[in-house]
């Protein structure tokens, strides 16, 4: 049996590492369209520009040249059993058109898995967060052992201080996102996400196959919810 899941959640729900392990654990692989349409930077046609040109403005890309690009990837030898969607649909039109495609496949979009997070935790995950060379991952509001946290104020004060951080010790500075540096960025994602979400949530509602994931739990925890939720199926 094939299976198609639709992957949302807002930005530090956890989805990109979620995805991850749904991929290693039923073997069918993560599609986003985000990495999609980055991965378009080595090419130099046409269209690969303009797509550069929207995402570099911060626009949707248009919904024809989105759904063509899913379709391509969905026809690869990896995804024939199916596949996670991270990003896309982004809206009723994309949905309407998945769910056709998938139907002429004679499939259908399985589970839209809603990971659940409060808005002001999501923003605390993103903001908080700092990273080390290895890949550590850090958080001054939940993980900051080992790593000191501080307010840098800005020489000019026209900016607002930013949090700064480094491991205990070696004073070994320590990276943050580049979106997650700025609060105004990150709140301005989450109201992205509410206004486009919304209606797709409830667009997958009508036809029941929306499973809500509480998201507020540990990494091992949100899994085990989804492995069951999607075991059910
Ligand atoms: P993401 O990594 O999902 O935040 O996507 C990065 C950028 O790629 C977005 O800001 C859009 O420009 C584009 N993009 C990704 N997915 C979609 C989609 N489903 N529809 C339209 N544009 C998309």
């Amino acid at each position: 049996m094939s299976l198609y899941v639709i992957l949302m959640g807002v930005q530090g729900a956890g989805k990109g590492l979620q995805a991850r392990l749904i991929e290693d654990h039923f073997g069918i692989p993560q599609v986003s369209t985000g990495d999609l349409f980055r991965a378009m930077r080595a090419r130099t046609d046409d269209l690969a520009r303009k797509v550069q040109d929207i995402m570099a403005s911060g626009q949707l890309v248009d919904d024809d040249t989105t759904n063509a690009i899913v379709v391509d990837r969905l026809a690869q030898a990896d995804a024939q059993n199916g596949v996670i969607l991270d990003g896309y649909p982004r809206n009723q039109v994309q949905a309407a058109f998945l769910e056709t495609h998938l139907s002429e496949k004679d499939a259908r979009v399985n589970a839209v898995l809603l990971l659940e997070l409060d808005l002001y935790t999501a923003f605390k995950r993103a903001f908080g967060r700092v990273t080390d060379a290895n890949g550590g991952s850090y958080n001054c509001y939940y993980n900051a052992n080992g790593v000191d946290f501080s307010w840098l104020q800005d020489e000019s004060e026209r900016f607002p201080p930013r949090l700064a951080a480094s491991l205990r010790g070696s004073h070994t500075p320590l990276k943050r996102r580049p979106d997650d540096a700025s609060a105004d960025a990150i709140i301005q994602r989450i109201d992205t996400f509410l206004e486009t979400t919304q209606p797709l949530i409830s667009h997958f509602e009508a036809s029941g196959s929306v499973l809500k994931i509480n998201a507020d739990q540990s990494i091992d925890a949100v899994w085990s919810d989804i492995r069951l939720a999607l075991e059910r199926l």
